[in-house]
């Protein structure tokens, strides 16, 4: 990669969230360059769900006819109780894709990753890969990263999209993941394997059941098959260093439903995906050195929006910065980067906050037993096909303006629930 031009912007890490502000900001003529630690750029082969407030701007960048050909349109969004396997509510993904403009697509995630790759490539973000950053700095009129290898670099603006674990975090709070004691067991499979369980083969499917879930849907043109097993980890709660292993896996769904059982064998057993996120963090910005994607706001999965947020805070940087129009000159992008980084701090930690609650508070619903149980079926039962109230703030394009965000969902008041 050549080095001709300094550039105007570094992105660490080359996930889906780094990636993709990486292309934002070239697509509003700045220069960037990302590093990624890793020899080679990739993602995990198991499937991603992307609400409308994401398809949105992949249709800004361009992208959403490739990733729409590589991934699939649901008809529908239903969920089911994990023991009865009866349908408890579900969303019509034709009639939300009228409300909102743009559809729901699941995709694999390497296809995804992909297709902001070939993206990146196409616009001229210069790639660097094999670069481990060890350290971040403000400097005079900007910021330096080291490198694990000594080398360091200087832009006017680093953005720090370096996941769960960034180090960039640490220059703006002291703080740990927080442990959920429920872990994620993936599989991806041809779909010939799971056509004999008889599986919905248009739809995405959600299991909600005591201290468990499990989730189903088609990727790539219906070829193949995508599964999710998430349960709480007894090992975990007794403090066990050793947890969300097989074992638990085979134990967490006993008595569950025929369906689940059916799909439980095509699980991946060589590796899982412990569940942690962070407490909600309201600044995001020192300096010139700014957090984006999980390194700012890891969620536990439960709204499927962690790649979506990560998406939406490129879009929206490069928005801000993109609206002071090119001033270029020797001296560099002419962006005021004060006022850019302002007003991203300005909007999206706060949605991000409600986001990161909200999944916590989806999960503890999904997840209840006996009484409870049995008052959210109740609730979710009553609930009308065609009710947004629930998504709006997430999924309509106010979730990149949060000051005019219509009430978010809390926590649905069971208790005066009869059953
Ligand atoms: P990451 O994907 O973690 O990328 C960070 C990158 O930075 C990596 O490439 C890493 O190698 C690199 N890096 C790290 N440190 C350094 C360093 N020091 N120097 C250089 N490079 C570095 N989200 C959704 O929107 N929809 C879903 O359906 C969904 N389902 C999920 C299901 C599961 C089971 C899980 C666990 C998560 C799910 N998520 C979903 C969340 C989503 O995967 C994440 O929020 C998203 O991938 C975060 O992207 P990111 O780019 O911010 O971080």
């Amino acid at each position: 990669s050549t080095k001709s031009h300094r550039p105007d912007v570094f992105v660490i890490g080359g996930g889906i969230g780094g990636l993709s502000a990486a292309l934002a900001l070239t697509i509003q003529g700045l220069r960037v360059r990302l590093y990624e630690q890793a020899p080679e750029f990739g993602e995990v082969g198991a499937g991603l769900q992307l609400a409308p407030n994401c398809t949105r701007i992949l249709h800004d960048y361009g992208l959403l006819d490739e990733a729409v050909q590589l991934g699939v349109l649901p008809e529908h969004m239903i969920m089911k109780d994990a023991l009865g396997a009866t349908e408890l509510t579900r969303v019509d993904l034709k009639d939300m894709e009228r409300r909102y403009g743009f559809p729901y697509l699941v995709i694999h995630r390497s296809d995804l990753h992909g297709v902001l790759l070939r993206g990146c490539e196409r616009a001229g973000v210069e790639l660097v890969t094999g670069a481990r950053c060890v350290a971040y700095e403000n400097i005079e009129g900007g910021a330096r990263v080291t490198f694990a290898d000594g080398n360091s670099d200087e832009a006017e603006v680093v953005l720090a999209a370096d996941g769960l674990h960034s180090i960039a975090r640490t220059l703006l709070v002291d703080d740990e993941p927080v442990n959920s004691a429920y872990v994620a067991y993936r599989g991806a499979v041809p779909f010939e394997q799971v056509r004999a369980n008889e599986v919905h083969e248009k739809d995405v499917v959600l299991y909600v059941g005591p201290h468990c879930h499990f989730v189903q849907y088609p990727l790539r043109g219906g070829r193949m098959f995508n599964q999710v097993a998430v349960f709480q980890s007894p090992k975990a709660l007794a403090g066990d260093d050793d947890w969300g292993t097989p074992d638990e896996l085979d134990h967490a769904f006993e008595g569950t439903c025929q369906e689940i059982q059916k799909g439980l064998p095509l699980m991946w057993r060589d590796r899982w995906w412990r569940m942690f996120d962070r407490e909600p963090l309201m600044k995001w910005v020192t300096g010139r050195i700014a957090l984006l994607g999980d390194a700012a706001h890891p969620p536990l999965q439960y709204m499927a929006q962690g790649a979506v947020m990560a998406i939406e805070d490129g879009w929206v940087l490069a928005q801000h910065a993109g609206a002071q129009g090119a001033k270029r000159s020797e001296g560099g992008s002419g962006i005021d980067w004060e006022v850019a980084l302002d007003a991203y701090e300005a909007v999206r930690p706060e949605h991000c906050r409600r986001v990161v609650l909200t999944a916590r508070s989806w999960g503890a619903l999904w997840h209840h037993v006996g009484v409870q149980r049995e008052q959210r079926n109740a609730v979710m039962r009553s609930r009308d096909t065609y009710d947004y109230a629930f998504m709006d703030w997430v999924y309509g394009p106010t979730a990149l303006k949060p000051d005019q965000e219509p009430e978010m969902f809390t926590a649905i008041p069971l208790d005066s629930v009869e059953v």
